[in-house]
């Protein structure tokens, strides 16, 4: 239960007075629903108001407060004319500019002949001094009233600054006095302030570097969040752990089956992965492991001979992939094998629906299905397995953290395996799974050849498209990439349509396009053509990205290619190579290409060896940006920014097992201080694990 010295914060932001329902909606969409949410939500930027000069020295432009007498109303003449008031100091006139305008409202304000302190910016307009709507009109008596250093916070449509400035004032007023969680002596070495001190000094920024992460206040506050992340990731993994899972311990008759279909021998890499995940079935404690490998690699089948073990052992299997094409693929790839091992494979994504969704999940209660294959659609509430034996998460770092534990089971909790195509360097293995056991399948299947990499300016386009054409009458199949950026998802979204009307015309040939905005089926069907080579050239935008195999495809153009990440354009060349032909894969630049780009390039260029070019790309673009926010889990973070704070990441981490060790169920007077912490930050679940104090 939440400690009765939280619950101030956890009361709904209508509490504050001022907030009424439409506002309180406002605050919800930027913040979040409690009082807790606007505490966290840290200024991203500030109004200085203390620049105070006299009229005729004010520089045009700035935010400036001035102290004036109120000379003359000018009401517009008619209603579109704007209302007028002209002021002056000592030294100059100027002219207030309202829209709009209440006249009754402003003769209040602006009583003729008073002295009024205003706050806006002031602008020249032809010879004349002007101030639009100034921020603040107060009396000479009020001026402490306003702000001379103003915190901005996010805002959203219909949101204005003051009432959002004004309702986290408000909620910093019920943090109350908290007890120190962290160490006396580290905060002190750090010279850190107490949590309350530390956030308001947050909150109150003078100027824009009290914005930066480096600062004590954002920093302490980093690392309280921080740390409340990396207990909470080792009670909960405590958890799974210490709850005893099942021997799992198969026949090893269904696996000789497979093996047996398989039209190639498993590589040394994929046998001792296998005998490490193995291990884990085999004991008692509930498997958390992470199998990592490059593209192509080889995962799948490892997976599946695990899944086959869970089988073996009259248990289910359950193999998850981010998107629709991913498990349709899987599907098919499994589909041969599951046939030899005479083993039951069915799907679930959201595309089943009505009787056919209902027989599935029938059928998996039943347990008449032994392995299935889906999208999150597995993690719906009414999809309950008999038993689940085993989980395989497929590139999970599209899932939340959260999420993949709660599969449904009648039976024990099932191990789960992780795949992942992106190498993780261990900074982001932290905060994104605690500490999972991690195998690794190194190096790629035999036979298959290195991609040839270029790297080309865009003024070149003409030739490529020559060489493609030659290419492509030879009967090579090819992807085109285009970049699609978020911010601007339907800009790029044309010009991949336009790039491919362009390559139809250039080459003359049937020209595939794929994007994510098709609907699933329309993008399957431009997916079946290519494979099936009715289409020699796919233009696509990232969408491929995330796993597609056609082993005939030996070219791999990428357009803007300085506009990726090295671990996206990793993943995309991994498309090609697949197959006995020699492929290659051509990076368009484009102007202007920055410092890293050309780096990120270069390191293309040299190496094809994931794990060196995931560190690479640490190196590059610092933890942060490695995998997405979303990608990474990182999106739980309110106050901390793992690429800014990495380093207090990894002390957070020593720190959390360091105190799971001396205290494991929190109940010294640090311990039970540090529960407020995780309560504070939403980690009740993690709190639940503990003995009770
Ligand atoms: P990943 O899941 O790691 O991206 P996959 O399991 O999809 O890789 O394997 C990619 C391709 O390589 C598949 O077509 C698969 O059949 C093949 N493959 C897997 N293991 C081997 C092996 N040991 N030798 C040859 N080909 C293999
Ligand atoms: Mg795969």
């Amino acid at each position: 239960m939440r400690p009765a010295i939280l619950f101030p914060l956890f009361a709904e932001i209508r509490t504050l007075s001022g907030v009424g329902p439409k506002l309180e909606k406002l605050i919800q969409k930027v913040a979040g629903p409690r009082l807790v949410d606007l505490v966290f939500d840290l200024p991203v930027g500030v109004v200085d108001r203390s620049y105070q000069p006299k009229l005729a020295a004010a520089e045009p432009g700035r935010i400036a407060t001035v102290t004036v007498t109120v000379l003359e109303h000018r009401p517009g003449r008619v209603k579109s004319q704007p209302y007028k008031v002209m002021v002056s100091d000592e030294t100059a006139m100027m002219e207030l500019v309202f829209f709009r305008a209440h006249a009754d409202y402003l003769a209040k304000q602006l009583p003729l002949g008073e002295t009024r302190v205003l706050s806006g910016r002031i602008e020249r307009f032809k010879d004349r001094l002007q101030m639009t709507h100034p921020d603040y009109v107060v009396a000479l008596e009020d001026i402490a009233s306003f702000p001379l250093h103003e915190p901005i916070y996010p805002l959203t449509e219909g949101l204005t600054a003051r009432p959002m400035a004004k309702a986290v004032r408000g909620a910093l007023e019920k943090v109350p006095e908290m007890p120190e969680w962290q160490d006396p002596a580290f905060v002190k070495q750090r010279k850190w302030d107490v949590f309350g001190a530390a956030l308001e000094t947050a909150h109150g920024p003078a100027h824009d570097s009290d914005l930066a992460p480096t600062t004590p206040a954002r920093q302490r506050l980093a690392y309280d969040e921080l740390l409340a992340n990396q207990l909470a990731l080792l009670l909960i993994r405590a958890n799974l752990r210490g709850g005893k899972g099942r021997v799992i311990s198969g026949t090893g008759k269904l696996k000789a089956r497979a093996i047996a279909a398989l039209p190639f021998t498993l590589t040394d890499p994929q046998l001792s992965a296998l005998a490490e995940i193995e291990q884990d079935m085999g004991s008692e404690k509930r498997m958390l492991r992470l199998l990592q490998g490059d593209v192509g690699s080889g995962k799948t089948i490892v997976a599946l001979l695990a899944m086959l073990k869970a089988v073996e052992d009259g248990l289910q299997a359950a193999l998850m992939a981010p998107t629709e094409l991913l498990v349709r693929q899987h599907l098919a790839s499994l589909e041969p094998y599951a046939a030899a091992a005479g083993i039951r494979l069915a799907c679930l994504t959201g595309r089943e629906k009505g009787a056919g969704r209902e027989t599935t999940l029938a059928k998996l209660a039943a347990g008449e299905i032994d392995i299935l294959v889906g999208t999150h659609a597995l993690f719906s509430e009414d999809v309950t397995f008999k038993d689940l034996g085993l989980a395989v998460v497929d590139e999970q770092h599209r899932f939340g953290v959260h999420q993949r534990m709660q599969l449904q089971s009648k039976g024990k909790p099932a191990d789960v395996l992780v795949m992942t195509a992106t190498p993780i360097p261990r900074t982001l293995a932290l905060t994104a799974y605690g500490d999972m056991d991690v195998s690794k399948i190194t190096g790629r299947p035999p036979g298959r050849k290195p991609v040839e990499t270029r790297v080309m300016g865009a003024a070149r386009m003409d030739d490529l498209i020559a060489h493609l054409r030659i290419a492509l009458d030879r009967g090579a199949r090819a992807y085109w990439v285009c970049p699609l950026v978020e911010e601007s998802e339907k800009i790029d979204l044309a010009a991949a349509q336009e790039r491919a009307v362009m390559l139809r015309q250039a080459l003359g040939l049937n020209v595939g396009l794929i994007h994510g905005k098709m609907k699933a089926a329309e993008r399957d069907a431009a997916m079946t053509a290519f494979k099936a080579g009715e289409t020699q050239l796919l233009v696509a935008t990232t969408v491929i990205e995330v796993g597609v195999d056609v082993p005939e495809a030996t070219i791999m153009v990428v357009e803007h290619a300085e506009r990726f990440g090295l671990a996206q354009l990793h993943q995309l060349r991994g498309r090609v190579g697949r197959g006995s032909g020699k492929s290659s894969c051509i990076l368009l630049w484009h102007e202007p290409l920055g410092v890293t780009a050309k780096a990120r390039l270069k390191t293309m260029r040299e190496t094809d060896d994931g794990f060196v070019i995931a560190e690479e790309d640490l190196r590059l673009r610092g933890p942060g940006e490695v995998l997405g926010k979303r990608q990474s889990g990182m999106e739980e973070f309110r106050m901390a920014d793992p690429a800014a704070h990495a380093d207090l990441l990894a002390v957070a981490h020593d720190d959390a097992r360091l105190i799971l060790t001396r205290d494991p169920d929190l109940k010294s007077p640090r311990g039970n201080a540090l529960r407020v912490l995780l309560y504070l930050f939403g980690r009740d679940e993690a709190v639940r694990y503990l003995r009770t104090g």
